[in-house]
Order: C-alpha cells, then structure tokens, then sequence
C-alpha cells in the first residue's frame, strides 16, 4: 500500500522520540512493502521561532493532505505564558482543521513493568483499558467570561456530538470485550444528564451486543486505582477525559509508554505521545521512544487498516521491554539504562 505520513517532531524531546518511530515505521514499511512517504515539517514552538506561527501554512497543508499525522510534543519554557506568540494554540487548531473528535488513549501494563508502578503489582494485572474521550467540545470549547467579581465558562454538547463519539467507542468495543462504561455527573450536570441518555440509546440501537453501563465521576477516579482491570472501554467528554487518563497514565510506570490517537469522520487521524516536550531531558537522548512508537502502530491500525503491523510494533516492544530494555525512566535507578536511540534498536531488533 502507498500512504503519505507527515511527521512533526515538535519542541523539546519530540523530534528524538519521534525519529525513533519513523526508523520503526520504514522497517515495517520495507518489510511488508507499503512504500510509507513520511515528510517532516515545522510544528509548535519551532516554527513560531522560524515563521511566526506554531502551525505554519506548508504544515497545514502538508497535514490535510496526508493519510495521517505523527506528532512528537510542542511547548517548552522559551514560548512560556509571556511569549507574545504560544505553541497550544496550533495543537488545538491542528485538532480542528483535521476534525479529530475521538482521543484513544490504550493503557495497558507490561508485567515486567508491574513493579516499577506507584500502584501495587496485584491490582495492575490484566490491565487493559481504552479510553475513548471527546475532545473538540465542552468546557475547553463553551463561552467564557470574567469580570472583576467573577467569571464563567459554559460547558455544552450537542445531541450530534455525543452520538459521533459513542459510535466510536461502540465500534472499538465490539474488537474487544464489548463493555463500555460511560463516565459523567449526571446527578448535577444537565450536560452529562445529555449524554447519559444519548449514548445509552445509540448503543442499544447501533451495538446490541454491547453492555453500556454508567457511572459518576467521582466513583470513577476512585475504581480506576481500586480495581482497574474491571474497565474495558472508557466513554467520556473532554474535561473528565483529560483528567482519568493522566490519572490512569499512573497505572503504568512512565508517561514515555503511552501512546494516543484522535480520530474523526474519515480514516485520517493524529497520532502522539501523551507526555509532553520534557525540556527539563530534551537534547540529552535520555527520552523513551515507546509512547511514540506504540503511536505509529495506533497509526498503521486506524489510519491505515494495517492490523497485522501494527501488532507487529507493539509484540516487539513488548519482546525488548520482556528482554530487559529500559530507558531511564522505566529503570528505577537500577541497572543499566538505554539512551532513546539504543531503545530504538532493540525494539527494531525485536521486529
Ligand atoms: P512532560 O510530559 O513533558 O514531562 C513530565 C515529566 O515526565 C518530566 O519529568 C519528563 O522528563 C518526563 N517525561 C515525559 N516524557 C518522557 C519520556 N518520553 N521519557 C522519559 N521521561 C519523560 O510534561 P510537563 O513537564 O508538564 O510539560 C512540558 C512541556 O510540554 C510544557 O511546555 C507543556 O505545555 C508541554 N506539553 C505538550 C503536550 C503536547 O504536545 N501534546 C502535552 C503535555 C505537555
């Protein structure tokens, strides 16, 4: 298969998380014979010191007309809240323009990883959750206002909104354990209330064979570190998404493991790491590659319909994790440790 690739390394430890999961994605594209064109261009704080702007023209471009897009991390302290121009404001319009309303974000726990997490290794196994949040509506999106005693911002959804998305999570459910639980405040919220009814009707029409339970938030945060491995698909809108998958992100032992895809109506789809650009390790090529890497195999999956590769990515880098690669994050202060390149090779190894 042919397919077009933009790759936006980003700021910080992006463009070397990044070259990793372009040498992964040319090897498998060698091996199976896809001819993968992968074209970089600026992103974030980087083209705002080029050009003036974190989402350059030729960016855009590049990204719309691509089958998808890799991306590394933007931000760091040189475009800090006093920057006149900051690199946040091209995400969210990277997100629009591509029209990814779906975050995917898979947290699973490698047992050779059990050990390293701040969570007891007894509750971690067989953990294996799929969170499905919105992303381009709600409380971040909703009219805001301030004056000197107070301040609001809106939090709305539509009726449209909250089908698309239970679509999604209906149609990942059914390739996997088919049971959804759908997270909101329903008790106070007329919003949640919303979407409590909507996604408990699209999946009884559209998904018989899948169990939609709901459950309050606050319950939620509690049983995801009590008994974890009961999820299987996570539903919720933007807020409580961005919130239970960073405290999620803690069942595993690094941010640097996590991958993310955001997906909307059509197979093109943004795929990156959930940690950020790390300055405070960026240039040292200390940074795990795997978030990244595990996002290039989310990106052959849903992007491209390449399920046989893309398992292909995530047995070898869980064959180089069984095998005793650890970056520095992943090592505990113990053993010895491999830089972002050297973990590069062994997950390469592996495929
Ligand atoms: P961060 O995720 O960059 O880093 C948090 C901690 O995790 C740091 O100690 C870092 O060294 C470590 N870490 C992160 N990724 C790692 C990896 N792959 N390997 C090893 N260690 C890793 O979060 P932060 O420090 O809060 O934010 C730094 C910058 O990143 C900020 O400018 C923030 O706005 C930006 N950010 C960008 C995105 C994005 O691009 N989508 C997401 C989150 C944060």
């Amino acid at each position: 298969m042919r397919a077009s690739i933009a790759v936006l390394g980003g700021d910080g430890i992006g463009p070397e998380v990044v070259a990793e999961a372009v040498r992964v994605l040319e090897a498998i594209g060698q091996r199976s014979g896809h001819d993968f064109s992968l074209q970089a261009a600026p992103f974030g704080g980087i083209a705002i010191d080029q050009f003036g702007t974190g989402l350059p023209d030729q960016t855009r471009e590049l990204c719309l007309a691509a089958d998808a897009v890799l991306l590394g991390a933007i931000g760091g302290p040189s475009w800090g809240p006093a920057a006149p121009v900051r690199p946040e404001p091209a995400l969210l319009e990277l997100r629009r323009l591509l029209g990814v309303y779906a975050n995917l974000r898979p947290i699973q726990v490698h047992p050779a990883l059990r050990d390293a997490s701040v969570i007891k290794p007894e509750v971690l196994e067989g953990v294996d959750l799929l969170f499905v949040r919105e992303l381009t509506g709600g409380i971040y999106f909703g009219r805001k206002t301030r004056d000197a005693d107070s301040a609001t911002d809106e939090c709305r959804y539509s009726v449209t909104e909250i089908e698309r998305i239970t679509r999604v999570a209906g149609r990942l459910a059914m390739t996997r354990r088919r049971q959804i639980v759908q997270i909101d405040k329903s008790n106070v919220l007329a919003t949640s209330k919303l979407w409590r009814e909507v996604s408990e009707r699209v999946i009884h029409a559209e998904f018989p064979d899948v169990q939609i339970e709901h459950m309050f938030v606050d319950a939620a945060a509690m049983h995801l570190i009590r008994r974890p491995r009961d999820f299987d698909v996570l539903l919720t809108e933007n807020l409580f998404g961005d919130i239970l998958t960073d405290e999620a992100a803690m069942l595993s032992s690094s941010l640097g493991l996590l991958p993310s895809a955001s997906l909307g109506d059509g197979r093109r789809g943004l795929y990156e790491p959930i940690h950020g650009s790390a300055p405070d390790i960026a240039g040292q090529g200390i940074a795990n590659p795997i978030g990244t890497i595990l996002s290039a195999a989310l990106l052959l999956r849903h992007s491209l319909g390449l399920e046989a590769e893309a398992q292909r990515i995530e047995a070898a880098v869980a064959a180089a994790i069984s095998s005793g690669a650890r970056t520095a994050d992943l090592a505990n202060g113990t053993g010895a440790t491999l830089g972002t390149r050297q973990m590069g090779d062994a997950v390469l190894a592996e495929l």
